[in-house]
C-alpha cells in the first residue's frame, strides 16, 4: 500500500481534545449565538438558493461587503472557509518546496504545520520570556531566512500578547516577501495592522467570523491585502471552494455590527474579570488583548490541572507540553457563569 509523503508521516496532526463537559472554554470560540435575527434572515435566504447550480465562484457579493467594512474594493479581499484555508491558500501560492516561512514561537501552532504540509519550510524565531517579540529578533531571523512569508499574530494565540507597530514595521523592513498580520482576535483589542495595508507594501491581515461573529460552525475567514496579491492567493484556490451558505451567512452577519461589537465590549468586560480573578490565585498570567487567558499554576502541573478540571466539567486547552510553555493551559472567556463555573472548579483543583 501507498504510504503518505514521509514529511508528512513525520507531521503531528493539530488536535483540541474534544470532551464532552458541560463549560467547553478550550477552542476560543464565542459563548453566544448569532443573533436570533441573522439567523431568521439566514435561513430565509437559505431557502432561496438553487442547490443544483454551483456557489458564485468569486464570492463577489461576500468580498464586496467585506471590503466595505474595511473601506477597501472586493479585489483586496480573499474569503476562505475559515482563516485557516486562507492561510493555505498564500502558503500554497507563495511559498511551497524551496521556500519557507519565518514564525515566532511560542505561536499559533497552524502557522508551521499549514507551511509543512505545502512543502514550505520553516525559520522559528524567539519571542522573549514576557512573550513580547523583539523587532531585532524579527530582523534577524527573517533577515537570516529570507522568507517568502513572515507570520505575526496579534493578539497571540495562544499568549494573549500584542505585536506592536515597531514590529510590524521591523518585519516590513527586513522581510523578502509577504508579511501576515494574522488578527484572528483583532476585533478584542485596540491595535491592528489593517490600517497600514497599502499598494507598496507587500502586507496582509487576515481575519476571521470564527471568533467575534459567533460563526465557527461556518468556517468563513479572509484576508486584506494588495489587490495583486490577492489575485496570486486566489491562483490556489479550489473551483467553487466556498459554499452558496457559508456566502450568504456571511454577508448576512455584516449587517448586524453593532451586535457583535457590543459582544466584544462584554467580552473584553468579562476577560478582565476572568484575568482579575486568576490573578488572586496561585498562577502566571500574561496581559490578554485576545478573548482568552493563558495561565500556569504555580504549585500543581498543568496536566493535573487539566484533568482536575474536566473532572469538575470544565474544558480548557492545555498548552503544558508546547514548546516554551511548560505548565500552561489557556482558558477562552465564556459566559460570567461559565466562568465562575471554571474558577470555582480551578480553586478546588489547585486547593
Ligand atoms: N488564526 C489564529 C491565531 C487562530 O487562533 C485561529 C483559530 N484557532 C485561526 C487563525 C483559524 O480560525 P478559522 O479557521 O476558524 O478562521
Amino acid at each position: 500500500m501507498i504510504s503518505v509523503r514521509d514529511d508528512l508521516a513525520e507531521l503531528e496532526g493539530y488536535h483540541s481534545p474534544q470532551v464532552t463537559v458541560d463549560v467547553r472554554l478550550n477552542t476560543n470560540e464565542s459563548p453566544y449565538p448569532p443573533p436570533a435575527a441573522w439567523r431568521e434572515a439566514f435561513l430565509e435566504e437559505l431557502a432561496t438558493v438553487p442547490f443544483h447550480r454551483y456557489p458564485d465562484r468569486g464570492a463577489g457579493a461576500l468580498r464586496t461587503a467585506i471590503g466595505e467594512l474595511h473601506g477597501v474594493g472586493p479585489e483586496q479581499v480573499l474569503a476562505g472557509n475559515g482563516s485557516n484555508e486562507v492561510i493555505q491558500a498564500l502558503c500554497l501560492a507563495y511559498g511551497g518546496p524551496g521556500r519557507s516561512v519565518a514564525v515566532f514561537e511560542p505561536t499559533y501552532a497552524l502557522h508551521s504545520h499549514i507551511p509543512r504540509i505545502t512543502g514550505t519550510g520553516v525559520a522559528a524565531g524567539e519571542r522573549g520570556d514576557d512573550f513580547t517579540l523583539d523587532p531585532t529578533e524579527v530582523a534577524r531571523v527573517v533577515g537570516e531566512a529570507q522568507p517568502a512569508i513572515t507570520f505575526l499574530c496579534s493578539p497571540n494565540n495562544p499568549t494573549g500578547v500584542i505585536d506592536g507597530p515597531e514590529v510590524i514595521e521591523a518585519a516590513l523592513a527586513a522581510a523578502p516577501g509577504l508579511v501576515v498580520v494574522d488578527e484572528a482576535y483583532g476585533q478584542f483589542t485596540s491595535t491592528s495592522a489593517l490600517s497600514l495595508v497599502a499598494d507598496d507594501r507587500p502586507l496582509v491581515v487576515t481575519r476571521t467570523f470564527s471568533k467575534t461573529w459567533s460563526m465557527a460552525a461556518c468556517r468563513l475567514g479572509y484576508l486584506i491585502a494588495p489587490a495583486g496579491i490577492v489575485a496570486g492567493a486566489e491562483r490556489a484556490v479550489l473551483p467553487y471552494h466556498l459554499d452558496a451558505a457559508t456566502q450568504i451567512a456571511g454577508r448576512l452577519a455584516l449587517r448586524f455590527t453593532a451586535e457583535m461589537e457590543a459582544r466584544v465590549t462584554s467580552l473584553v468586560a468579562e476577560r478582565e474579570r476572568l484575568a482579575g480573578a486568576l490573578a488572586a490565585l496561585p498562577v502566571d498570567t500574561w496581559p490578554s488583548g485576545a478573548n482568552f487567558v493563558l495561565f500556569r499554576p504555580r504549585n500543581v502541573d498543568g496536566p493535573t490541572v487539566w484533568k482536575g478540571l474536566v473532572e469538575r466539567s470544565v474544558l480548557v486547552r492545555d498548552c503544558s507540553s508546547w514548546p516554551r510553555l511548560e505548565g500552561c493551559l489557556r482558558v477562552t472567556v465564556g459566559t460570567p457563569a461559565e466562568d465562575d463555573a471554571f474558577l470555582s472548579a480551578l480553586r478546588e483543583v489547585l486547593a
